[in-house]
């Protein structure tokens, strides 16, 4: 047996095991949620123009987000489909969403995985080798745009979505 088949069979079972990532629910890119409440109609044009399905209306019929595995790509869709003046395209960044890694990391339990890190487009996510024994992932919450893209992909829901404000963070 390799020496490594234990630690093998152990991200296997993981990975075997995975359950889906939480839903985090945040009003849509470039909205905010005293906007959405005060001048959505519930008409649902931006949810059907979402090419990435990852908008729905809640019980009130207003707009918000329930990423579902999928992730935003700031298309822009949403907002060009709105009637309403709900979306103001000019704030920057599209909304004050910023990733957070848990200690639920498969790293921090000796077991090698660095699938967040390769589906990170703007590379906010990078594996620290000085960490032993497997490294750690380390955030540049400066470089995530809070897309999402990196909640599905984790075998242990590690990563969930925060409201940078809520954390101190610059919006
Ligand atoms: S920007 Fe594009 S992917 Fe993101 S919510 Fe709007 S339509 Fe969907
Ligand atoms: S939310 Fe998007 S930008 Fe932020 S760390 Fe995850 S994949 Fe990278």
């Amino acid at each position: 047996m390799p020496a490594n088949a234990s630690n093998s069979l152990t991200r296997r079972d993981f990975l075997r095991s995975r359950i889906s990532a939480p839903v985090p629910e945040f009003r849509p890119p470039w909205t905010d949620d005293a906007t959405v409440q005060s001048r959505c109609t519930g008409c649902g044009d931006c949810v059907d123009a979402c090419p990435q399905n990852i908008l729905e209306l809640d019980e009130n019929r207003h707009v918000r987000v329930s990423l579902r595995g999928a992730e935003c790509t700031f298309c822009k869709a949403c907002a060009d489909a709105c009637d309403a003046s709900v979306f103001d395209t000019e704030q920057t960044p599209p909304w004050p969403v910023v990733a957070e890694i848990s200690g639920t990391c498969l790293l921090a339990a000796g077991i090698a995985c660095q699938l967040c890190t390769d589906i990170c487009e703007p590379q906010a996510l990078r594996l620290d080798p000085d960490v032993r024994p497997m490294g750690r992932i380390r955030l540049e919450t400066a470089s995530c745009t809070g897309c999402g893209a990196c909640l599905a992909p984790c075998p242990n829901t590690a990563i969930t979505l925060s409201d940078r404000r809520m954390k101190g963070l610059a919006a």
